[in-house]
């Protein structure tokens, strides 16, 4: 049997993408794997993406969550996804670490949200925003493994394309990822 025929005969996975407080540069950069991108949709069927206009991550076979835990809404999506996906994967810097939007951890949530939204110069009506359909803010933003079992970590900010594509195809197959040491850059 050819690898092409051992493909094909292979079931398909399933998998859900969602970004929590990220900035989907961990999106565009599997965007990035380019032509593989045809191979990728020979294999899988995407669940909830921005790539589908799917809601709820339903049964899936792996999970990538971009982005760290910031609100009572990114709690629920990401426990959403624990409980939905055999295999659940923190892409990039802020889902491993808290990455940039952890930078407000240094700073006190009320003066920081003041700061921004009462006292900066040339608002019209200066207010913190307090509508009940906001989700709550959590005092510090969290990497999603304090919150969640995390399988696999890939690092970043963000992952290269082909370092994605490593991580991926090596799952797929049903292989241990392993990515080469010159694959794991933050540029
Ligand atoms: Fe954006 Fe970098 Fe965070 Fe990915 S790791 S969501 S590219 S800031």
């Amino acid at each position: 049997m050819d690898a092409a025929e051992s493909d094909a005969r292979r079931p398909r996975l399933r998998i859900a993408t969602t970004s929590l407080a990220g900035c989907f540069g961990c999106h565009m950069s599997l965007l990035d794997i380019d032509e593989h991108l045809f191979e990728l949709a020979q294999l899988v069927d995407f669940d909830r993406s921005p790539l589908t206009d799917v809601k709820h991550c339903g049964p899936c076979d792996i999970g990538l969550i971009e982005g760290g835990v910031c609100n009572a809404e990114n709690v629920h999506v990401l426990r959403e996804f624990r409980r939905n996906c055999k295999i659940l994967v923190a892409v990039g810097a802020c889902a491993v670490n808290g990455g940039l939007p952890a930078q407000r951890n240094h700073l006190e949530l009320g003066a920081c949200l003041q700061q921004v939204y009462q006292f900066r110069e040339g608002l019209a009506a200066p207010q913190i925003p307090d509508d009940p359909e906001l989700p709550l803010l959590l005092d510090k933003v969290r990497p999603i493994h304090e919150v969640v079992r995390v399988d696999y970590f890939v690092p970043g900010c963000p992952p290269p394309g082909e370092a994605l594509w490593k991580f991926l195809t090596d799952l797929i197959a049903g292989r241990t990822p392993r990515l080469p040491y010159d694959l794991m850059h933050y540029d």
